[in-house]
C-alpha cells in the first residue's frame, strides 16, 4: 500500500464523500492530517464518515448538498472563502452512472442528470473554487475519471460521454494553471467494489475487484505538496 502523505493543516474538499471511493479518500485524507470538507446528499453517509474521522483523531466539516444545485455550489465557495480563505485539495469524485442501455434509448432525464452531475457540476465547482485553490501554496485537484472516457464500451453512452467531457475540462484547467502552484490531474481508479460498480456489473463477484480503501490509498498521495516524492503514479 502507498504511504499516506503528510496533509497536516491542509483543507481538502471531497465530493461524493458519503460512500464508495470518495468516502475512503476523505477518511484517509483526514487520517493524514487534512481538515476534510465532505460533500454529498446522504446525511447518514456523511455522519458515518464523521464518526470514523473523529475516531481517528481527525476533523471534518459535513456539507449536505445536491451538486445539481449550482447556486448551492457558489454559496459553498463563498462560505469556504469566508471560513478558510483558501482550499488546498479538491477531489472531484461524485458521479452517477445513468443506465446501461443503447444510447438512443436512454431517457432524456437520465442523460441530463448524468451530464449535470458528472460535467456541469464539476465545471461549476471549478468556476467557484479556482480562486481558493490559487490562494493555496500548492493547490491540488484530483478528478476521478474512468477508462470509458477513452474507450468505447457499448451501452455506457451518457456516462462515457460525460467522463470524456470531464477529462477535457480537467486538461484545460491543468494547462491554464500550469504556471501557478496548482496541479490538476485526472485518475482512473479502475474497477472498484462500490455501489456504482455493483449497479454497472451486477453479475461480477465483488471479491474479484479492488476495495475502495485500497484504491483511495493510491489516490491520496496525489494531494501531496511534494508530488515528485510520492510516486503517486497509477
Ligand atoms: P458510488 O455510487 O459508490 O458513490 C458516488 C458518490 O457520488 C456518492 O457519495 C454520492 O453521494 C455522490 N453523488 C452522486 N450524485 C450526487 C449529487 N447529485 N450530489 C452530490 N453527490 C452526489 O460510486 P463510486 O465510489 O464507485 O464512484 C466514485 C467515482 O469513481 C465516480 O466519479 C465514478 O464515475 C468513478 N469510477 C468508479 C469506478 C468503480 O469501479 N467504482 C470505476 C471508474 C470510475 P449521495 O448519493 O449521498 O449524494
Amino acid at each position: 500500500m502507498t504511504q499516506l502523505p503528510d496533509l497536516s493543516d491542509r483543507y481538502a474538499l471531497v465530493t461524493g464523500a458519503s460512500r464508495g471511493i470518495g468516502f475512503q479518500i476523505a477518511l484517509q485524507m483526514a487520517q493524514a492530517g487534512a481538515h476534510v470538507i465532505a460533500v454529498a446528499r446522504t446525511v447518514g453517509g456523511l455522519e458515518d464518515l464523521d464518526d470514523k474521522v473523529r475516531a481517528s483523531g481527525g476533523e471534518a466539516t459535513l456539507v449536505p448538498l445536491d451538486l445539481k444545485d449550482y447556486d448551492g455550489i457558489d454559496r459553498l465557495g463563498a462560505a469556504l472563502n469566508e471560513r478558510f480563505g483558501r482550499l488546498d485539495i479538491l477531489v472531484l469524485n461524485a458521479g452517477i452512472l445513468g443506465t446501461i442501455t443503447p444510447i438512443h434509448q436512454e431517457k432524456p432525464k437520465t442523460f441530463e442528470d448524468v451530464m449535470a452531475v458528472n460535467v456541469t457540476a464539476n465545471w461549476r465547482i471549478m468556476r467557484s473554487f479556482d480562486p481558493l485553490l490559487r490562494a493555496s501554496d500548492a493547490g491540488r485537484v484530483i478528478g476521478i475519471s474512468s477508462s470509458v472516457a477513452h474507450k468505447v464500451k457499448p451501452f455506457w453512452g451518457p456516462y462515457s460521454a460525460s467522463k470524456a467531457a470531464f477529462e477535457s475540462l480537467m486538461r484545460m484547467w491543468a494547462a491554464e494553471t500550469a504556471k501557478t502552484a496548482m496541479r490538476v490531474n485526472s485518475v482512473n481508479p479502475g474497477p472498484t467494489r462500490t455501489h456504482m460498480r455493483a449497479q454497472a456489473m451486477p453479475g461480477e463477484d465483488p471479491a474479484s475487484i479492488s476495495t475502495a480503501a485500497d484504491v483511495a490509498a493510491k489516490i491520496v498521495p496525489m494531494a501531496s505538496k511534494n508530488l515528485e516524492e510520492t510516486g503517486a503514479i497509477f
